[in-house]
C-alpha cells in the first residue's frame, strides 16, 4: 500500500482525500516510478479545489510534475535506479500524475535528471521554473541581449516569476518586477529585482503605444498588464507570454507589432519537445543561482496540499512549493 492525493467529484464539486492505493490500482504504462518528490503549480492549484476545468476524468491523481526513481521499465531506455524528472505532457490532468508515492508513465515523458540536479531542487525549479527558462530562451532567440535594455517580470513574486527574475539577473540582465503584494520587494531584490512596480500601475489600460520602456518580458498574467506591456516595449522587443493569472484576455491593438516590431511570443511547457527541454534543464542545473532556489522553495506534504492549492489559486503562495511525498 502507499499514499496518494486522489481527486473524486461528489455532487459536481471536486473533492480531494489522500487515499491508499495498491500498485494494482495504478494505469498501465510503460515504467514504473518511486515518486520522491512533486511540486506545486497554478495549475495544480486549479485542479485540485476544481476552479479550473483542469480534471475531466475522475478518479483521478493530480500533480504536473515529479521526480523520482526507476523502479521497473519495459521500454529499454530506463532501468531499475534511473533517476528521471517529468513534467507536462497532460500527467496530472489526463494521466494519473505526482501525488503519489508511486506512478507508472510512459517513457517518453521523462527526462533523464541532469547529472548535477539534486531531486529537491528538480522539484523547486519544476514545471514553473522550466517555462521560466523557455521564456528565456525566447527572449534571446529574439536578440534580446542585456545591453539592450531592462525586462519586465509580471506576477514576480510567484512561482514562474521568481524563478524568471532570478534566471535573467543572473544571466546579466536588468530585471524590473511587477507585483500585487508590496510586501514581497525586499524577497525580489534579494532575487535580482533592481526595480519593483505595483500591479495596480501596471493594470491600468494603456493607450495603444505608450513610452517605450522594456527591452522584453516575460509576462505570466495577462489581460491589461500584458496589453500595458505590449504598448511599452521597445522596438523590437520580444514579449515572451505564459500565462493567465489574471484572465485570458488580452486588451491590446497592432500598433506595437506594426509601427515597433515587437515580437509576442506564446511559450507552452506542456508539450514542448524532448530536446528543447532537455537543452533548458542542463541550462537550469547551470545557470539558477543555488542560493535563490533555496530562498525561493518551501516544503510541504501530501496532507498539506488541499490548503496550498486553496492558497496558491488565491495568488497567496510566494514562490515555489515542493510536496515531499514520504513527509
Ligand atoms: P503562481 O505561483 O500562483 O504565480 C502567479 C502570480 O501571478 C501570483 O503570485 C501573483 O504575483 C500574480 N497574480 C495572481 N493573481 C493576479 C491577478 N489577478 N492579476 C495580476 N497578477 C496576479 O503561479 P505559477 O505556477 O507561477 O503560474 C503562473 C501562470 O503561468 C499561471 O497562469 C499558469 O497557469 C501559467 N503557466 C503556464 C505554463 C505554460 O506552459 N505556458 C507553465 C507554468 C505556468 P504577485 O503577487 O507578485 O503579483
Amino acid at each position: 500500500m502507499f499514499n496518494a492525493l486522489v481527486l473524486n467529484q461528489e455532487e459536481g464539486k471536486t473533492v480531494s482525500a489522500v487515499s491508499q492505493l495498491e500498485l494494482t490500482d495504478l494505469p498501465q504504462e510503460d515504467v514504473l516510478v518511486k515518486v520522491d518528490y512533486s511540486s506545486l503549480n497554478y495549475k495544480d492549484g486549479l485542479a485540485i479545489t476544481g476552479k479550473g476545468k483542469i480534471i475531466r476524468n475522475f478518479p483521478m491523481v493530480p500533480g504536473i510534475d515529479l521526480v523520482g526513481t526507476v523502479e521497473e521499465s519495459a521500454d529499454s531506455r530506463y532501468k531499475s535506479g534511473d533517476k528521471v524528472v517529468l513534467t507536462g505532457w497532460g500527467v496530472g490532468e489526463n494521466y494519473w500524475g505526482g501525488y503519489s508515492q508511486y506512478a507508472r508513465l510512459k517513457a517518453d515523458w521523462l527526462v533523464p535528471l541532469p547529472e548535477n540536479m539534486d531531486p529537491v531542487r528538480t522539484m523547486q525549479i519544476g514545471t514553473a521554473g522550466l517555462t521560466a527558462m523557455l521564456c528565456v530562451m525566447a527572449l534571446e532567440e529574439g536578440g534580446v541581449t542585456p545591453d539592450k535594455g531592462p525586462i519586465i517580470v509580471s506576477g514576480a513574486a510567484g512561482g514562474v516569476g521568481s524563478v524568471a527574475v532570478s534566471l535573467l539577473s543572473g544571466l546579466g540582465y536588468q530585471v524590473t518586477a511587477i507585483t500585487g503584494r508590496p510586501e514581497t520587494a525586499d524577497y525580489l531584490k534579494s532575487l535580482g529585482a533592481s526595480e519593483i512596480v505595483t500591479r495596480e500601475e501596471m493594470a491600468e489600460p494603456a493607450r495603444p503605444l505608450e513610452k517605450q520602456r522594456w527591452a522584453g518580458a516575460v509576462d505570466t498574467v495577462g489581460d491589461n498588464i500584458l496589453g500595458r506591456i505590449l504598448a511599452e516595449t521597445d522596438y523590437n522587443g520580444v514579449v515572451a507570454a505564459c500565462g493567465l493569472a489574471a484572465s485570458f484576455k488580452l486588451p491590446t491593438t497592432v500598433m506595437p507589432f506594426i509601427l515597433r516590431n515587437v515580437r509576442l511570443q506564446g511559450v507552452d511547457s506542456v508539450m514542448c519537445p524532448v530536446e528543447r527541454r532537455q537543452e533548458a534543464w542542463q541550462r537550469l542545473a547551470k545557470q539558477l543561482p543555488d542560493d535563490a532556489v533555496g530562498e525561493i522553495a518551501q516544503l510541504i506534504g501530501l496532507d498539506e496540499l488541499a490548503d496550498y492549492a486553496e492558497r496558491i489559486t488565491n495568488g497567496q503562495v510566494k514562490g515555489r512549493v515542493v510536496v515531499d511525498l514520504n513527509k
